[in-house]
């Protein structure tokens, strides 16, 4: 490809890494010189509550790997500080870029952004080019016979399956670091600390940046054939956890689902069909923005929640009386991570046994969760509370106790997060309430007060439940 920029901006935002960029390999390709560049925003920042926060932490340290990368090649990270709409054209003019190239962000905030940064740019007579990165196909590639959106998983996948072709959708975006400016000490916008944008530095239970996201990946890579048979089981270490690095893409999608299909088994299918699920959920969130406020299916819109503040307090603080949703709460406390199947069982719970509008776990995982991404936590929020684009049943409810039964048969996941429960046997430790008095007394638990009593009846709320969301039957998509 010829070039036809001297100078342009890369500007890095949810693609924290270096190795198949494409928005990177695009600008190297058409630049003699670019400049690779993070803004800070400040509206963003200001919205987080908590000081010490897991993903303010994730990015700042994925920035500083990504800073002693390009100086290895000589370059550096310029990192600006303030609303992009303003910075990014002001820089761009101060180095004289002709041209800004960033990866496609489907985010309604992000959209709303771009398209300002974009006139901005054109006011200045600058380019603003955007490229799919973050996903396989963007919204506009996957769409029905009919020409409409897809609203349901399974034809999705079948679609994107259809359309893929490995040479084409999952090649290597490869950069010319060359083409990267030299570091010049005349255009100094430095790293700021963590303290400087009011944050502190917080512990992380996986480690950030692109090397250590890739190296998750290639370690994966010896679980991927036994993933679909063990993935469901919170106690194994069996699923990825790659979920941080697809968000902040310190890992491609790319080189993941070029991984499916270099180490090909029934385990890899399903893994790859989870990043589908992904996909879709970033789609439905482009064609239908209203789902951040409300409910994906329009019958469910006015619905009113009975659930009281105590019981989503005792939820988030994990002192339900149900040990699998209290070890998951608590895991997610202390750790920022939980595993899919419990996200399932805990959002479950909190909508049909506890009939809290699911809006308020939503916000709440998206205050605690590392992972956090808009697009995935709103899809699977919706799913779990049957009003969501191909949501479950609103009459397959999960009982708590059975999936502890067949998804922690040992009670390993709950002795570890439910330290006080630890001496109790399964199947006892799946629900103390029902256990004998000897088995508790053995275990030294005593109910009401080294472990709480249950806070509800899942067999009257399960009904309850079903009651609430049949008035409105979900209707065919
Ligand atoms: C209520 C609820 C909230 C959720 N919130 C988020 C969130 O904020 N951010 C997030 O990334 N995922 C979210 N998920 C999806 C899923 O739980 C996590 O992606 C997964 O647990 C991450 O672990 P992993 O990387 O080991 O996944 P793996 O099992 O290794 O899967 C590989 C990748 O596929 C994607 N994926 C897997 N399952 C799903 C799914 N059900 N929906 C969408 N993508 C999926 C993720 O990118 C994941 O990293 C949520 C699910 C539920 C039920």
């Amino acid at each position: 490809m010829s070039v036809s920029y001297k100078r342009s901006i890369c500007w890095v935002r949810r693609d924290l890494r270096l190795f198949d960029h494409t928005a990177l390999a695009e600008a190297t390709y058409r630049s003699h010189e670019v400049f690779v560049v993070f803004v800070f925003d400040p509206t963003i920042l200001d919205l987080l509550e908590d000081r010490a926060h897991l993903r303010v932490s994730f990015i700042h340290r994925s920035l500083q790997e990504m800073d002693r990368k390009l100086r290895e090649q000589g370059s550096r990270l310029w990192v600006l500080l303030g609303n992009p709409a303003t910075v990014i054209p002001q820089f761009a003019k101060e180095i004289q870029a002709e041209a800004v190239f960033a990866s496609r962000d489907y985010e309604p905030f992000a959209r709303r952004r771009d398209l300002t940064v974009q006139e901005n740019l054109k006011l200045a007579g600058i380019e603003f080019l955007d490229f799919k990165d973050q996903i396989t196909f963007d919204p506009h590639e996957l769409a029905t016979a009919e020409g409409n959106p897809f609203r349901v998983f399974t034809p999705f996948r079948k679609a994107w399956e259809k359309l893929f072709i490995a040479d084409r959708d999952a090649a290597e975006a490869v950069s010319d670091l060359n083409k990267l400016a030299r570091d010049d000490e005349s255009i100094d916008y430095p790293m700021p600390s963590l303290k400087d944008l009011g944050f502190q530095e917080v512990e992380l239970w996986l480690e950030p940046g692109e090397d250590a996201g890739r190296k998750r990946l290639a370690n994966f890579a010896s679980k991927l054939a036994d993933y679909k048979a063990k993935r469901d089981f919170p106690a194994l270490d069996q699923t990825s956890t790659l979920s941080v690095d697809f968000r902040f893409g310190t890992v491609s999608i790319r080189e993941a689902i070029r991984l499916t299909l270099e180490h090909p088994s029934e385990g890899a299918d399903s893994w790859r069909s989870e990043l589908i699920w992904r996909e879709f959920y970033q789609h439905i969130l482009f064609h239908y923005p209203d789902v951040v406020d409300q409910t994906f299916q329009p019958q469910y819109r006015d619905i009113e929640y009975p659930g009281s503040k105590e019981d989503f307090e005792a939820w988030s603080e994990g002192r339900t009386g149900f040990p699998i949703v209290d070890a998951a709460m608590r895991c997610l406390n202390a750790t920022g991570w939980m595993h899919n199947r419990l996200r399932m069982v805990v959002a479950s719970f909190l909508t049909k046994d506890l009939l809290v509008d699911y809006r308020w776990g939503e916000a709440y995982f998206q205050r605690k969760l590392l992972d956090f991404d808009l697009a995935s936590n709103n899809g699977g929020w919706q799913w779990s509370a049957s009003t969501g684009a191909d949501p479950q049943p609103y009459f397959r409810i999960f009982n708590p106790i059975s999936q502890s039964a067949k998804f922690d048969s040992e009670g390993n996941f709950i002795r570890r997060w439910v330290p006080e429960l630890a001496d109790l046997e399964a199947p006892s430790i799946y629900f103390p309430a029902l256990a004998a008095e000897f088995d508790l007394l053995t275990a030294s638990v005593e109910l009401g007060k080294t472990y709480p009593h249950p806070i509800v009846d899942h067999a009257i709320q399960r009904d309850r439940a079903i009651a609430l969301l049949s008035k409105k039957p979900i209707t065919e998509s």
